[in-house]
């Protein structure tokens, strides 16, 4: 029965199929897993004479009289008596059926909301059944209201949702969760949840079934979680299956640490051995890297890059924006270039010659590193011989964008390696669900020396205080940040604020030397300004949000960010990472026009509060939800029926742990499962 297309049900035809593809509804099974929106009590029946208007309820009562009457619209007024009092049932559109089932002297039940109307309360329109003599016994159970679609009524809706359940009571779907695995939980089965979410009796917790918090939904919530957490366990082990170069080079690596005037923290070098030990095994890596702001993991990426290297592979290196993939190149060419390796830059940018020349180093294998953005990835770039990508800020492509990356290094059963790392931290629980399919190191400390950065939040109409603090901080020896924002992803305007708050400042202090970059200005212009600030040059840098990437000034110990209520918590931890790198104690100031919303008050409270990357990104998938977090792409890949992840994160981890007994006590049941509940699920079996 639960395969089969919802054409198969009674009163169901193409046409309705179509419709309810829309609900994304095909099979009969994805009726069951249909879920109400909301319940309506039809056990009861209300005397007429107790109604109040607006009130939704059931009268019982016998038709004393039906009238097409014609004021304003014309329509059928069905007059309906029980005794204690009468009522009208109107109806504007009606069928010659219709009236002949509202004859004078029929019994009518009727369910609707009573408005007062020409001829005192009304039901307009109201659900209804009528009999000659006894009417049907009432509901005993409630009735329930399901997300529906044009073309497709809840009365519909319900025959159908009830018709699939009379065929599960003779063939009950497969509960595909072993007992031993939702026992230890209390849940109930999953055909006794199915009943209680299609049909509660009276007295069930309402209010936990639309909350979601019933045992009924938690039931069908940790087999969605079990299913989707099987889904990416296949991806892993699909991975697997692929083979990837032995890369075990360590001079190379050893050689830029040498180099470098500090020493790797205790976190990195943790993170370079998972990482060696990952490149050396002979299978593909897939491995995401996370850490706060500032906490080294170019580094890393640089590291694990030279081991490759060293080994006779090459490495692309892929940024989402070109500012930032401009960063990256100027460290891996200060990195490598001392080594005699040969960096490469490919982006959208490139004139014809330099592009073609760029192509032909990487198809020659002259290129060592490849720095770009997704120019990158386009079908005319060929490389000689690929071995590792490194990815950064992950969380802008999807799954299915990192599996095409894997196949450009593809040469029959070998793969290049993945190492992808993020901007900043990704909360817990979408790391467990969005990215369950890679492995993951922590970089879960700083830099010795780091010092908390203090944050403070001001109206903009205390901007002119704000003004003498840079200069009282310029004159004793400090660099500032000045960061210009605006919710206008245009980058004219961002452009056009950031020249107006430097002419300003400019004016306001004229002891000072401001420099200004933006996203609009010529690279080589972009360059020499920051390059002033960088020496000292110039104290203040006005800036738009094209520093939230990659700047690194020591010595900048002050940023003040303008509109601060308008950046989302990420952004703001991003830009405020780039103060607080040198020896002396670093302040932020959030500059705010109110009325604050509620969501960035809390969001300035947060940057008071903590310079955590790993709170931050907690407290911002709480005030954006998962959807809005991810983005669009991956969003996709987490698009749940009946889990929600905020609601139901406390199950996150029992999943994990179930799908991997059960892919190891019952993988009979994973295909199944697949099948039933995640998109596209029956081609995992095979990757
Ligand atoms: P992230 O990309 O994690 O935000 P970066 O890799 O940009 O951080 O590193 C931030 C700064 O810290 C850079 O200037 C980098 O050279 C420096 N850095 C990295 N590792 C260390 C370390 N172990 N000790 C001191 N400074 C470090
Ligand atoms: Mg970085």
């Amino acid at each position: 029965m639960n395969n089969r297309p919802v054409t198969d049900l009674k009163g169901a035809g193409p046409r309705l199929a179509e419709k309810l593809e829309r609900l994304g509804v095909h099979t009969c099974e994805d009726l069951l897993f249909h879920l109400p929106l909301r319940y309506q009590d039809r056990t009861r029946v209300t005397p007429i004479g107790g109604l109040r208007p607006e009130q939704t309820a059931v009268i019982e009562g016998k038709i004393m009289a039906a009238d097409v009457v014609y004021g304003r619209r014309r329509s059928l007024l069905v007059r309906v008596g029980d005794g204690t009092g009468m009522i009208s049932l109107r109806f504007f559109h009606f069928s010659a059926g219709q009236k002949a089932s509202l004859e004078p002297g029929r019994a009518v039940r009727a369910f609707g909301e009573t408005r007062p109307g020409a001829s005192g309360l009304e039901l307009y329109h109201p659900e209804y059944e009528s009999a000659a003599g006894e009417l049907a016994p009432l509901e005993k159970r409630l009735t329930p209201v399901y997300p529906a679609t044009e073309g497709v009524s809840q009365p519909l809706l319900r025959r159908l949702v009830d018709q699939t359940r009379q065929a599960m009571e003779r063939d009950p779907p497969r509960d595909l969760m072993p007992p031993s695995l939702t026992g230890e939980s209390g849940l109930p089965t999953l055909q006794q949840a199915l009943t209680t979410l299609h049909a509660p009796s009276p007295d069930a917790d309402v209010e936990a079934l639309l909350a979601g918090t019933h045992p009924a939904i938690q039931r069908l919530v940790i087999e969605e979680l079990v299913a989707h957490q099987l889904g990416l366990l296949e991806k892993r082990a699909g991975q697997r299956c692929y083979e990837a170069p032995v890369l075990d080079g360590a001079r190379l690596m050893q050689q830029l640490l040498d180099n470098l005037p500090f020493e790797l923290t205790g976190a990195q070098q943790r993170v370079i051995d998972e990482i060696r030990t990952d490149l050396g095994a002979g299978e593909p890596m897939l491995r995401l890297v996370q850490g706060d702001v500032g906490s080294g993991k170019t580094l890393v990426a640089a590291a694990a890059a030279l081991i490759c290297i060293e080994s006779g592979y090459q490495v692309a290196l892929m940024a989402p924006t070109e500012v930032l993939a401009e960063q990256h190149l100027q460290n891996f060419r200060a990195w490598l270039e001392p080594l005699g390796l040969t960096v490469v830059w490919l982006a959208g940018s490139l004139t014809r010659k330099a592009r073609h020349e760029a192509l032909e180093a990487i198809a020659e294998g002259r290129a060592a590193l490849v720095v770009g953005t997704h120019a990158l990835f386009q079908e005319s770039v060929t490389f000689r011989q690929l071995g590792l990508t490194l990815i950064d800020e992950q969380h802008r492509f999807g799954v299915h964008q990192r599996l095409a990356l894997r196949d450009k290094g593809r040469r029959d059963q070998q793969v290049a390696h993945q190492l992808v790392m993020t901007a900043t931290p990704i909360p817990r629980t979408l790391a467990m669900s969005a990215y369950g399919d890679l492995d993951t190191s922590v970089i879960d400390e700083l830099p010795p020396g780091r010092k908390p950065i203090e944050t403070l939040a001001l109206p903009d109409n205390r901007r002119d205080e704000v003004v003498e603090r840079v200069r009282r901080a310029c004159l004793d020896g400090a660099r500032v940040y000045w960061v210009c924002t605006l919710i206008e992803e245009s980058e004219a305007l961002q452009a056009s604020a950031a020249e107006d708050s430097a002419a300003a400042l400019a004016e306001a202090l004229p002891e000072l030397a401001v420099e200004l970059v933006h996203g609009r200005m010529k690279p080589a212009d972009k360059a020499r300004h920051m390059e002033r600030f960088a020496s000292g040059d110039a104290q203040v840098l006005v800036a738009t949000t094209v520093i939230e990437v990659g700047v690194d000034v020591p010595e900048a110990t002050l940023m003040v960010m303008e509109n601060a209520e308008r950046l989302g918590l990420a952004q703001l931890h991003q830009l405020r990472g780039r103060v607080g790198r040198g020896a002396e104690r670093s302040y932020c100031v959030l500059l705010y026009q109110g009325p604050l919303s509620e969501t960035a008050r809390r969001r300035l409270q947060v940057m008071r509060e903590t310079s955590d990357g790993f709170r931050i990104a907690e407290e911002d998938l709480r005030l954006r939800g998962p959807g809005e977090w991810l983005g669009t792409r991956q969003a996709g890949d987490l698009a749940f029926r009946i889990v929600d992840l905020l609601r139901d994160e406390h199950w996150l981890e029992p999943a994990r742990s179930m799908a991997e007994r059960l892919r190891r006590d019952h993988p009979e049941a994973v295909p199944e499962l697949l099948r039933r509940w995640v998109r596209g699920g029956e081609a995992y079996a095979e990757v």
